[in-house]
């Protein structure tokens, strides 16, 4: 049996923001919503959405052995969308401004995982980060930290949506589980449902990706209709507009500083760049992932 004041202690130390504890178990209703989701299309390019569906829905299916889950939170900035208001530069989402927080945050749960395995010589564990099929934010609201607002993001009471999330997943049980959030604190707002420049935040509180700039930005083929409104990496707006975020403390940002400011680059920075300088600047960063072309190609669109 694990000690859950000391893996939460484990957590602060490691630099996280929040941590919570669920024990695993099978999450039939958030099954269900996704077979809709899929139903309707909404998954559009992204086809490993279709993958593994056994496993999304039930850690104990992706990891043998699997007792609990510690869910851990890094806020970032949550005054940053602010910046981006109004400016003419081409712009990127707040969290692709830090170092890639897939590394970062796996390298600090497995530094976590090294920890509790001296204590505990029995305990196996395998640390996620947006990187496996794992319902993550619903995970996160198990574990206590927050509710799934409209425009599907978790949002946390103390720290709003700007939040990256990863996960530890233990074949043993912990002392105390946290208490699933309860409710949810998006009552009648509707601001990111009105603020989306594409509809793409549904009416069922889900998101269509076939008209999310995010996803356009990155992850769609070069003939992509979707008007991505000056975006050229990621899309901040139904983010920017949530009163969570307004209110939100800033995280403690060890894990994540932030490394450029999208507004110090204009078009045609971006535009006369070559690999080389991408590179260096910008490859500790998630901009990699869609590559100099890639940002190039939104930049004139
Ligand atoms: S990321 Fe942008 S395009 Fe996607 S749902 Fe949010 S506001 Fe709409
Ligand atoms: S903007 Fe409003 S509806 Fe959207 S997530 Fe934030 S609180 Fe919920």
């Amino acid at each position: 049996m694990l000690d859950s004041a000391y893996i939460k202690d484990l957590a602060l130390g490691a630099g996280f923001d929040e941590c919570g504890i669920t024990a695993r178990r099978h999450l039939a209703f958030n099954e269900q919503r996704f077979g809709e989701w899929l139903d309707r299309g909404y998954a559009s390019r992204l086809d490993y959405m279709h993958n593994h569906l056994d496993k999304r829905f039930d850690v104990g299916c992706l990891v043998e052995g699997a007792r609990s889950v510690v869910v851990c939170a890094v806020a970032y900035d949550g005054a940053v969308g602010e910046e981006l208001r109004g400016i003419d530069a081409p712009k990127i989402a707040a969290y692709a401004s830090r170092r890639d927080y897939h590394k970062v945050i796996k390298k600090a749960l497995q530094q976590m995982l090294k920890s509790l395995q001296q204590r505990y010589p029995h305990l196996q564990g395998r640390a996620f980060v947006d990187s496996a099929p794992l319902l993550e934010k619903q995970l996160a609201v198990e574990a206590g930290l927050g509710w799934i607002g409209r425009q599907s993001l978790l949002v946390t009471p103390r720290f709003g949506s700007y939040v990256l999330l990863g996960e530890l997943v233990l074949n043993d049980d912990v002392d105390a589980y946290d208490t699933p959030y309860q409710g949810v604190g998006c009552g009648g707002c509707r601001r990111c449902v009105e603020a989306c420049p594409t509809g793409a935040v549904t009416n069922e509180m889900v998101i269509d990706t076939n008209r999310c700039i995010s996803c356009h930005t990155i992850e769609a083929s070069p003939e992509s209709r979707v008007n991505l409104h000056g975006w050229v990496f990621g899309c901040d707006e139904c983010q920017m507009v949530c009163p969570y975020n307004r209110l939100a403390e800033s995280g403690r940002g060890e894990l994540l500083p932030r490394l450029f400011h999208c507004k110090d680059l204009s078009a045609e920075e971006w535009l006369s760049m070559d690999e080389e300088e991408f590179s260096q600047r910008f490859a500790p960063t998630p901009l990699k992932r869609a590559g100099l072309k890639k940002i190039q190609e939104n930049t004139k669109k």
